[in-house]
């Protein structure tokens, strides 16, 4: 994901443990704001799993290489109480999975390799001695 930070954003990375997150619009067009998706669930995750690079406003300064699979149709809950869906093959597919994994305590760290968790592991390490 080229520019992956401040893309979406989970409750529970604001401290709520609710099922819920937001993304930017695709179309990302100025004063829309963004999409507010309520106990999301995918209902179709395919094609061959890609690596790309994904960062996370959880983990500031870790990047690493994380393979998704790249076509995503997900079903959530709007704000007004309204069932929608919306299928992605762009980068909003690998956002959702993003998101989705924190609503289930899943990190990019978690779903790098090996080689990637090696490179920020002295990041990592001072993340861990903030807490
Ligand atoms: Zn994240």
């Amino acid at each position: 994901m080229h520019e992956e930070e401040g893309y979406g954003l989970s409750a529970p990375q604001v401290g709520e443990s609710l099922r819920i997150f937001v993304t930017q619009r695709e179309d990302d067009e100025e004063g829309q704001g963004g999409i507010v998706y309520i106990n999301p669930r995918f209902l179709r995750v395919e094609g061959t799993l890609e690596a790309q690079e994904e960062g996370c406003l959880s983990l500031p300064d870790i990047r690493g290489s994380v393979r998704r699979q790249p076509i995503v149709e997900i079903e959530a809950t709007d704000v007004e109480g309204r069932v929608f869906r919306m299928e992605s093959s762009e980068l909003m597919a690998r956002c959702w999975q993003h998101e989705m994994d924190h609503l289930d305590g899943v990190l990019i760290i978690d779903r790098m390799s090996v080689m990637d968790r090696l490179v920020n592991r002295k990041k990592l390490k001072a993340l861990e001695e903030q807490d």
